[in-house]
C-alpha cells in the first residue's frame, strides 16, 4: 500500500469514509495531496501513517482522559468551605464560590440597612433638636 499513489475515490474506500471527510482531512492538513495530472493523489506511505496516527490518536485520547480524572482528583486536595462544609475552596479564597456571593449578598444587604438606619436616626436626632430650639425659643 505504500508505494503508489492513491485517488480520492480509493482513499475513501481504504478509511471507509465519504469524499466530503476526505476533503475535512486535506483542509485540516491531516492528509496532505499531491498533485498528479491535476488531480489530487495521495500518497501510500502518507495513509500508512494517518491510519497508524487514528490508532495512536484513540491511545492519546484514553491518556487524556486519565490525565483529566487524576487531575481532578487532585482538586479533591482543596480544603472544605468552612461556610457550608460541603463545597471546595478555590485557592486563594476562604469560602466556595457559592458563599462569598451568599456573604457578599448580606454585607450590601447589611450596608444598605445601616445606610438607611443611619439616615432615619440623623433625621430624627435633627427633629428633636429643632423641637428642643423651639421650647427654648418659647
Ligand atoms: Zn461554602
Amino acid at each position: 500500500m505504500a508505494d503508489r499513489l492513491y485517488s480520492t475515490r480509493e482513499v475513501c474506500s481504504r478509511l471507509n469514509c465519504s469524499r466530503a471527510t476526505v476533503t475535512r482531512l486535506v483542509a485540516r492538513g491531516l492528509l496532505v495531496p499531491v498533485k498528479f495530472m491535476g488531480h489530487n493523489r495521495f500518497k501510500g506511505e502518507d495513509l500508512v501513517q494517518f491510519i497508524a496516527e487514528q490508532t495512536h490518536d484513540d491511545v492519546a485520547v484514553i491518556r487524556g482522559a486519565l490525565q483529566m480524572l487524576s487531575e481532578a482528583h487532585a482538586e479533591e486536595d482543596r480544603q472544605l468551605c468552612p461556610s457550608c462544609t460541603k463545597r471546595r475552596v478555590n485557592r486563594g479564597h476562604s469560602m466556595c464560590t457559592r458563599c462569598e456571593e451568599q456573604h457578599e449578598l448580606q454585607l450590601a444587604h447589611k450596608r444598605k440597612w445601616w445606610d438607611k438606619h443611619g439616615a432615619e436616626r440623623r433625621a430624627a436626632q435633627r427633629q428633636a433638636e429643632a423641637a428642643d430650639l423651639d421650647e427654648v425659643g418659647s
